[in-house]
């Protein structure tokens, strides 16, 4: 009853059919409760004024049907005011300023504010500086519920009875750690630990000789672990899990990605002109027909009075789906709680979520834009984890550059550089090097931020601001596995950089992606971040840089005959010994191209293996163009000749290279 008033107070009807379902409440905040803690639907409830606790699938139905017949007698608003409502600054602000921002923005009546402001002022009379404990006593809770909010929800105390019953780790190892799962899921492991992370946990699990788990940390309260760990060990046979009880306080987990399961099944039975398919139903077939048809995007929008799904099938947008424009809002709001965003209208939104078909899992990107008057855009990129991964063979390289390439990653130890700005295609080409060294024998360990695709056999970890994990203390906690190749998403900072090359000094190859405008640029920004000229010079092991630049529309490409100054330039630039006689190509327009003369993209790579004579003058301090000159008489490419012969195959013009003319020889 109680939660259901402050349901009614800061929510609004749920959009899907299992959302969370309010069962208590904990001074302001909601406690909501559900067996899956990836679900969606909060009833549109600030995520900061919930905690989320888990119950059993049982438990569930029962307290869900319970619900259905309450809001069944006396229906919830449509609408809910708090809903967008985002968190202030509490880490900020202290209990007080927390309690004041609560006593102004949070739903109170007017005569709980006065009793709630009656009861503090009675507190701050007796005592200089207000804890938890005196907040307590404002109101049942309310000191936890602030610290809990200042603390940005890592504060947790929680009721052992709520984590599940488990024989999937040995209770001595949990004993050890002090460390219990909260859940066990088919992804990830979220495990109860005192300090916040659990890498001693998992060292000695590693080193049981048992596969890698991915763990997510969630801090609670020791005592209260080693409690749940003692009912474990009884043996007692109730269920592991109890009832909940309006004294405890759980752990909350959020930030989690959900995972969307659509059955082929059922959206056999879609007829998506009829009028009888729910919000969702719907949803979920304009996802399900985009992933069958291999769409690349899908857009939902208005489009007169209509609502409307486009979805890009190879580089065409075609409409798939169109309903009554009051289904938008419903729509959106669906997608939005997908993908974890909050349901306010006037701000753009980034958020991910994963949809699996069948045995199929592919993730998506969404952001979601305000458009005129209220109305908002949502844009889903797919990223296929299963077929996005490309192969070496798959870009248009010379076997001179498969050669290096395949040379590099055959080494023990060393470091890998791959430079570029935001969107060359770097993650692509990583992917693509640890693909090709990919098998049973080698142990690859990632640090990556976001993980664009799963890849079997390699163990990905994403960082996670939340629980502190960044690259540098990520490749710490990876390194205890003991892998042979290790990926770092990107080195920004000089403690990452650093930890790298000491990597790459100890045994492991280390590929890691870098800012920097080419190959050799790459060399002095390490530097100039702090890594020592010695250790870079004995670590690295190869410094790339590419572009994607824009593939020639073969329907319609032009051939020209290269004049003489042309062919002079590309002589003095080395990619040609005799004069070309073969035609080279200027872009057209037609209809398979837009008119844009351009269709598909080429990488352009240039590769920078590092001699001993390179690394001397890294390690002298050489000026860049003593470095450039060592590595042109060595046999390097710049990007601008790499460029030169991908217009002599006639793959791209010379307009599209023309910008990278400064890295010519
Ligand atoms: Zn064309």
């Amino acid at each position: 009853p109680e939660a259901e008033k402050i349901v009614r107070k800061l929510g609004r009807v749920p959009y899907v059919a299992d959302p969370w379902l309010p069962v208590t409440t904990m001074g302001p905040l909601l406690v909501m409760a559900h067996h899956n803690p990836r679900a969606g639907d909060l009833w549109g409830v600030p995520p900061f004024l919930t905690l989320r606790v888990l119950i059993t699938p049982d438990q569930y139905q029962k307290t869900r049907k319970d619900l259905v017949q309450r809001f069944g007698q006396l229906p919830i608003a449509q609408q809910n005011q708090m809903e967008g409502v985002q968190a202030p600054r509490f880490a900020d602000m202290g209990l007080e300023g927390a309690f004041e921002w609560l006593l102004a923005s949070y739903p109170y009546e007017p005569a709980e504010v006065t009793k709630l402001r009656g009861f503090f002022e009675t507190q701050k009379e007796k005592h200089s500086n207000l804890g938890v404990s005196h907040f307590n006593t404002v109101q049942r809770h309310l000191g936890v519920v602030l610290q809990h909010l200042v603390s940005g929800g890592r504060t947790l105390c929680f009721s052992p009875a709520e984590a599940q019953r488990q024989t999937f780790f040995p209770l001595p190892l949990l004993e050890r750690h002090t460390v219990y799962p909260l859940y066990i899921g088919k992804n990830a492991v979220f495990m109860f630990s005192e300090s916040g992370d659990c890498y001693a946990f998992e060292d000695e699990w590693l080193s049981m000789g048992n596969a890698a788990v991915k763990i997510v940390p969630v801090q609670a309260d020791p005592a209260a672990i080693r409690d749940a760990i003692n009912r474990a060990g009884a043996t007692f046979d109730s269920g592991g899990v109890a009832k909940l009880d309006k004294s405890t306080l759980t752990a909350s987990v959020s930030g989690n990605e959900s995972v969307i399961d659509i059955l082929p099944d059922e959206m056999g039975r879609v007829n998506p002109a009829s009028p009888n398919h729910s919000a969702e139903e719907l949803v979920q077939w304009a996802l399900f027909t985009s992933i069958r048809c291999r769409a690349s995007d899908l857009h939902l929008e208005k489009f007169y009075n209509l609502a409307r799904f486009r979805a890009r099938m190879d580089g065409n947008m075609k409409t798939i789906l169109t309903a009554p424009e009051s289904m938008l809002n419903r729509f959106v709001a669906l997608l939005k709680n997908y993908a974890g965003m909050n349901q306010s209208r006037q701000e753009c939104q980034d958020g991910r979520f994963a949809v699996s078909v069948g045995a199929r899992r592919v993730d998506i990107r969404v952001a979601a834009v305000p458009t005129r008057r209220e109305f908002q855009k949502v844009i889903m990129r797919f990223l296929d984890k299963q077929d996005g991964v490309k192969r070496l063979s798959d870009f248009n390289l010379g076997q001179r550059q498969i050669d290096i390439l395949t040379r590099v990653m055959q080494r023990d130890q060393g470091l890998v550089l791959v430079t570029g700005p935001t969107g060359s295609g770097k993650t692509t080409t990583l992917y693509a090097l640890l693909n090709s060294v990919n098998d049973d024998g080698v142990n690859i360990q990632t640090i990556e931020d976001p993980i664009e695709y799963e890849i079997e056999g390699i163990n990905q970890t994403q960082t996670n601001p939340h629980y502190g994990l960044d690259f540098a203390n990520g490749l710490r906690a990876l390194l205890r596995a003991d892998p042979d190749i290790i990926l770092i998403g990107e080195s920004r900072d000089a403690e990452t950089a650093n930890a790298a090359v000491n990597a790459a000094l100890t045994g492991h190859l280390v590929l890691t992606t870098l800012h920097a405008n080419d190959s050799l640029r790459a060399v002095s920004r390490l530097m100039s971040m702090g890594v020592e000229k010695y250790l870079l010079a004995d670590s690295l092991a190869l410094s790339q840089a590419q572009r994607l630049v824009r593939r020639l529309c073969n329907y319609c490409k032009q051939p020209i005959q290269v004049p003489d100054d042309i062919q002079a330039m590309m002589a003095r630039q080395g990619v040609i010994s005799q004069p070309l006689v073969q035609p080279i190509y200027t872009a057209g327009g037609c209809q398979e191209c837009h008119g844009t003369g351009y269709a598909g993209r080429v990488a352009l790579m240039e590769l920078n293996e590092i001699s001993t004579e390179l690394r001397d003058l890294i390690e002298e301090g050489a000026p860049m163009s003593a470095m450039r000159a060592c590595a042109f008489k060595n046999g390097f490419f710049s990007l601008y000749q790499e460029g030169l012969m991908q217009v002599i195959a006639g793959h791209t013009s010379l307009d599209e290279i023309k910008c990278l003319a400064y890295t010519a020889a």
